[in-house]
């Protein structure tokens, strides 16, 4: 009989142990980084749209050439594609230190993260 040390080693030997190296599934169907939006009001000015505090503040600080960025991007929208800060090349975030609130609280290994990989045919346990 396994003593409760050893059945909790096993069950977490059983876990996948997922890492983010060469995957970005979670980054594929957004088009943008999501969070970060805008629109041109009435008198035709720029009138950011942001998901939380957190994305406003962030954006602020952005670099404005950043910040352009974003503005000429935005019809991409939600779209079902890749965010278009991912580099599909090094599957990696270009502006990773920038990324917005919803990406950050998005964790590796939770249900929709091991869907993601399941979807793309990338492999559960590394
Ligand atoms: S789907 Fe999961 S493992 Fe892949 S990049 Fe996103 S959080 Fe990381
Ligand atoms: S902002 Fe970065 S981490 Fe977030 S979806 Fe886009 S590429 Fe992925």
């Amino acid at each position: 009989m396994l003593r409760p040390t050893e059945v909790l080693t096993n069950c977490m030997n059983q876990l996948p142990v997922l890492n983010c190296d060469d995957c970005g599934a979670c980054c594929l169907h957004v088009g943008n980084p999501p969070g970060y939006g805008g629109h041109v009001d009435g008198k035709g000015n720029w009138v950011w749209l942001t998901a939380s505090l957190e994305d406003s503040e962030r954006l602020q600080s952005m670099p404005a050439a950043l910040q352009e960025e974003l503005r000429r991007n935005k019809d991409r929208g939600l779209a079902d594609q890749p965010c278009h800060w991912f580099d599909l090349a090094t599957r990696q975030c270009v502006h990773y230190d920038q990324r917005p609130e919803a990406c950050r609280m998005f964790e590796v290994g939770e249900d929709d993260c091991v869907s993601l990989r399941k979807h793309h045919g990338i492999e559960n346990h590394r």
